[in-house]
């Protein structure tokens, strides 16, 4: 569904819901749409992939989660051949750095990023990009990058420590590729194949000359760079939420990050748990287990409701 649509759907959704104001009707004909059904279940599916039920379901005062992607440049160097090369490191001419970031807050409107300039680019000097970022991981309890794991968070501590930064103050990291790998078969993990799989939203394609063309410092190449790097947040910020009821031990109990005493659904915090009369059994105890009504994650509660006499009895 397009952006403006969208936009203005849910605007109306949100003022006029339950309010016995007949908006459908309006809106499908203001965007020629043939009739409420349609407008109604493109604008339902929207929202589910953008996570819109997570979003009012999220509790204030929770964890800043930083969504964010690194675009870094290929090494150059000298090469005697193209198959089964092994490279000597006095071959390396230049080394990597970064050459862009996009960053969003989870359900920000506003996504925040950042491009090598040319000259920047030419002296592979990325201390400007670095410490923007230390400022925005600095600033994170939790922080979710696709690859991350392997990826962005290594490839980012290796700039702070070029630059002479301390770390930044813990944060938890979320790799989502993880999940992809542990609780699914996708045909390919990219994140480009998932994010199509999931709702036919094609990240923007590049090839290798788009890298080429920045590391001699082309502007125009440059905001290319910028803009691909910008519309693969969005497209990770949907599969975190499509993978959060998947993610189990791969995500912190967001319980941890809240000051009160309230159950809260451990991967979207949403207070709107049910319990289910199913319980979760481990080798020596019965738990009752519950789902998250907002984002259908399946918990369990803490205290096992085996009874002291019982649990004598079990043998192992
Ligand atoms: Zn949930």
């Amino acid at each position: 569904m397009r952006e403006d649509i969208y936009r203005d759907v849910q605007e109306n959704v949100e003022k006029l819901s339950g309010k016995n104001v007949p908006f459908w009707d309006k809106l499908a004909e203001k965007w020629g749409f043939s009739n409420k059904e349609t407008i109604r279940s493109q604008y339902r599916n929207e929202a589910k992939r953008r996570g819109y039920s997570l979003y009012k379901a999220r509790q204030k005062n929770g964890p800043k989660i930083l969504i964010f992607d690194l675009e870094t440049s290929p090494l150059s160097g000298y090469f005697w051949g193209l198959w089964q090369q092994n490279i000597p490191i006095g071959a390396i001419l230049k080394d990597w750095h970064l050459i862009s970031y996009s960053a969003k807050w989870l359900f920000d409107e506003e996504v925040m990023s950042e491009v090598m300039t040319s000259r920047e680019m030419l002296n592979g000097n990325d201390f400007r990009l670095t410490k923007s970022m230390w400022k925005l991981l600095d600033e994170a309890d939790i922080a979710v990058a696709y690859n991350g794991l392997s990826f962005d968070m290594k490839r980012i501590n290796t700039c702070f420590l070029k630059h002479d930064f301390s770390p930044p103050s813990p944060y938890v990291s979320v790799d989502p590729i993880v999940v992809a790998k542990k609780k699914f078969d996708f045909s390919s993990n990219k994140m480009d194949y998932i994010s199509e799989f999931l709702d036919g939203d094609r990240k923007l394609h590049t090839d290798f000359s788009l890298w080429a063309r920045c590391m001699e410092g082309d502007e125009e190449a440059l905001a290319q760079m910028d803009l691909y790097c910008r519309k693969d947040i969005s497209v990770l910020e949907a599969i975190y939420l499509n993978f959060l009821p998947w993610m189990d031990n791969n995500h912190p109990n967001m319980n941890v990050f809240y000051d009160d005493n309230v159950s809260r659904c451990p991967m979207c915090s949403s207070i709107n748990i049910e319990y289910t009369g199913k319980s979760y059994k481990t080798t020596t105890n019965s738990y009752p287990s519950f789902v998250c009504k907002d984002c259908g994650y399946h918990g369990r509660s803490r205290v096992g409701s085996l009874s002291r006499e019982k649990r004598k009895t079990i043998v192992r």
